[in-house]
């Protein structure tokens, strides 16, 4: 998927206001990595299910993972999934109804999930995993146990077929309608991190690491 104009597939060719969409890497890659929160999209039993769950992006490959008794995690294995990423920018407010709408940043990616087996590339996920939430934490904490690998499931899936859907800027009414006496613009939504509440073991005097006040999601 290194074309930055064509989609890499039919399927991920967007017919409905396809001004917005893009399908190069770049664009792709900059809205998987500013939010980790997911959906997968998977059949299990004929029928379709959406599981929420974090994503994260290590070069060509998105990973997501979880309990090894997890039921997404085993049905997705080796199945076609869907996994998406949004981000709700502003809420657009217009000056009729039908004209509302919403900024926003969005990737769909389609493919097959596969199952990481390997213990040790496993581990690797995992500290990808902390890496890309937190730079740097790794290397301080206590080493992942062997039980810990065993009791959960990496799944990932190339970036090989997908789309990107971005919406930005004001509203955009029935050109008859903007002179009506109504209030319309955008109002700005943004995810933002609070202070860090330390949990009651922390000994007095040890703050948070650097890589606490550097979370960025959005
Ligand atoms: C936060 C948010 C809120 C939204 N609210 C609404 C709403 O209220 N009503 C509404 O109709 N739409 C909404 N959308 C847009 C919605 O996601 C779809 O793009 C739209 O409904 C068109 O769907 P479709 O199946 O007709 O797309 P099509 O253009 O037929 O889809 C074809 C292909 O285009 C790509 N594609 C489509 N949509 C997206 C996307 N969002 N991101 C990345 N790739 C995409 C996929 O590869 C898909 O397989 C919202 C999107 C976001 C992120």
């Amino acid at each position: 998927m290194t074309d930055a104009v064509k989609p890499a597939s039919k399927r991920v060719r967007l017919k409905r206001l396809n001004k917005r969409g893009a399908y190069d890497r770049a664009s792709i890659d900059a809205i998987l990595d500013a939010m980790p929160l997911a959906h997968v999209g998977y059949v299990f039993d004929g029928a379709p299910y959406v599981t929420p769950t974090l994503q994260w992006r290590e070069g060509d490959h998105v990973y997501w993972h979880g309990s090894s008794a997890s039921r997404m995690l085993r049905a997705a294995e080796d199945t076609e999934v869907c996994l998406t990423v949004s981000l709700l920018d502003g809420m657009v407010l217009a000056r009729s109804a039908f004209h509302h709408s919403v900024n926003y940043r969005s990737v769909m990616l389609l493919g097959r999930a596969f199952k990481v087996t390997d213990p040790e590339e496993k581990a690797e996920r995992f500290k990808g995993l902390i890496e890309a939430l937190y730079p740097g934490r790794w290397d301080m904490l206590r080493p992942v146990k062997a039980i810990e690998v065993k009791a959960t499931s990496v799944l990932g899936m190339k970036i090989a077929e997908g789309s990107a859907k971005v919406r930005t800027g004001p509203p955009i009414d029935d050109e008859e309608d903007n002179a009506l006496p109504i209030w319309a613009g955008v109002v700005p939504v943004s995810m933002r991190m609070g202070k860090a509440v330390a949990d009651s073991y922390v000994p007095a005097g040890l703050g948070p690491p650097a890589h606490v006040g550097k979370i960025r999601i959005g």
